[in-house]
């Protein structure tokens, strides 16, 4: 965890973000700037830079971060509808928070 990383930040509870969900290894919250009617970020609790910093040793967070963001789903009444569930990793991809999430 880093004290500079805003979702290190709010991953622990720093800045009172409402968690919708949360798990093991990560937690849910709303974006601040929401592209869809739902919006909810999936956060590792541990920091990781983005997908391509994830090693063996990491598959339980992602896994984690992937059923907790059907979790999210299911709450949120996307499971007849149907939702998405990705990560931008990198420049090209529009990545501008440099801590592993994931957008549903
Ligand atoms: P990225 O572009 O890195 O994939 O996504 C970062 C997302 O984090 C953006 O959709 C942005 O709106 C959201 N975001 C950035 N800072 C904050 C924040 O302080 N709180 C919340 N809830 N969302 C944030
Ligand atoms: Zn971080």
């Amino acid at each position: 965890m880093t004290d500079d990383c805003i979702f290190c930040r709010i991953a622990r509870g720093d800045l009172g973000t409402p968690f919708v969900a949360e798990s093991e290894h990560n937690v849910a919250f709303r974006d601040l700037a929401p592209q869809a009617p739902t919006h909810v970020l999936v956060v590792s609790r541990q920091h990781l830079t983005s997908l391509q910093d994830a090693v063996p040793q990491h598959v339980g967070i992602v896994a984690d971060a992937l059923v907790l963001a059907a979790e999210v789903a299911r709450q949120e009444g996307l499971l007849e509808s149907g939702y998405r569930v990705i990560t931008n990793d990198g420049p090209d991809a529009g990545q501008t928070v440099h801590h592993l999430h994931f957008h549903v």
